[in-house]
């Protein structure tokens, strides 16, 4: 970030990080602004961390170096999304801050691979951070989408149940209560919830096609010491991604409570056990918000100018924009990573989308944000 704050002060934005704590590690969100402090404008953002790979099998290049080779740039985050930040970098750098009309603000976030963290510090305080520049409502994220245009994601709950038994010896099964066997029924009334959701839901299918509906995943189950022994504790960990709603509004915790109801009628007593009971508890959801911005906004019609993309529905997967929508900003998906090399070892680039990159942003910044309206 301090790398990030330098190069963006030299092409004379002003420059803010925000120290944030997160998960007990101290980081930084970066906001860079140039412009005049009037109404519209845009946001361009991106995220600087990226998923791990020393421990990742099916790396035979360097994560930590960019290394070119043919007509593809490999390294952890070429794709996902350090790619666009570099566009960015290079796109502002020929910008003549003096002639914009409307401001230009950079929202470089940390910390987006586990719960989209640092945007949920940083969207509530862009208001703050900027001082008398408008937010501009209008925000470009560049998270790999090979250029196409998206308006939409699911956002993604991540719950975790934990059943306490009580232990002892697996001979007198009376005296303990088998925490593996509660969290079997625990298993079925995820499954309850999941099969409650998954009619398709009308107004979702443009923009979900392959799950128009809120899908559940049980992610990890564990339990038990050995077959001797009574399980004391048996620990679930499962997430959902809940769906948008048209006005945006639709709570992704509704489906947590629907799960809470469904696991306070769970039988607790164990079929081998005496009087005793199990206990069930639940976790903190962890939420990523869903995104769902409007499709034919000014950011639109640009992007579709230089890239020829339109908005065309729901992304696979979240990201910062869920966090950006609650703070009220319209924001849309396009960079120029190719969907399929996020996480994956080896990752990559195309050189031709790497390069074409900051002329595509010039192109951007110069309808929204110089001239007239
Ligand atoms: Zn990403």
């Amino acid at each position: 970030m301090e790398i990030l704050a330098r190069e963006l002060r030299g092409s004379g934005f002003e420059v803010v990080l925000q120290p944030v704590r997160i998960r007990g590690v101290d980081q930084h969100n970066l906001v860079a602004w140039a412009g005049p402090a009037v109404e519209g404008g845009l946001i361009l953002s991106g995220h600087v961390d990226t998923v791990p790979c020393l421990d990742q099998p099916g790396w035979t290049c360097e994560p930590f170096g960019m290394t070119v080779d043919g007509d593809r740039m490999f390294g952890r985050g070429v794709a996902d999304m350090k790619g666009f930040i570099a566009q960015c970098l290079a796109a502002v750098r020929e910008v003549n801050t003096a002639a914009l009309t409307r401001p230009v603000v950079l929202a470089l976030t940390a910390e987006e691979e586990v719960g989209c963290s640092g945007a949920e510090l940083l969207a509530p305080a862009l208001g703050e951070v900027l001082g008398d520049v408008p937010v501009p409502r209008l925000c470009w994220i560049g998270e790999p989408t090979t250029w196409a245009v998206y308006q939409a994601h699911k956002g993604i709950v991540q719950v975790r149940i934990a059943v306490h038994g009580a232990g002892g010896h697996s001979s007198l099964p009376h005296q303990g209560v088998n925490a593996i066997a509660i969290a079997g029924r625990v298993v079925e009334a995820v499954g309850q919830v999941q099969a409650e959701l998954r009619e398709p839901v009308e107004s979702m299918v443009d923009l979900f096609a392959q799950a128009p509906c809120t899908t559940f995943n049980i992610g990890t189950i564990h339990g038990g010491t050995a077959a001797n022994m009574i399980a004391e504790r048996c620990d679930l960990t499962l997430s959902y991604r809940p769906l948008p709603d048209d006005d945006t509004d639709a709570d992704p915790l509704d489906p947590f409570r629907r799960l809470t109801e469904r696991l306070a009628l769970v039988d607790l007593a164990d079929h081998g056990g005496g009087d005793g009971r199990a206990s069930i508890v639940i976790g903190e959801p962890e939420v990523v918000p869903p995104l769902h911005s409007p499709a034919d906004t000014p950011l639109a019609r640009a992007l579709e100018a230089v890239v020829g993309e339109s908005p065309r529905g729901g992304l696979p997967y979240a990201t910062d924009g869920g966090r950006f929508a609650q703070a009220g900003l319209d924001v849309l998906i396009c960079g120029p990573g190719d969907l399929d090399q996020a996480h994956q070892p080896n990752e990559s680039l195309s050189t031709a989308a790497f390069e074409k990159g900051p002329d595509v942003i010039r192109a951007v910044i110069k309808d929204l944000c110089e001239g007239g309206e």
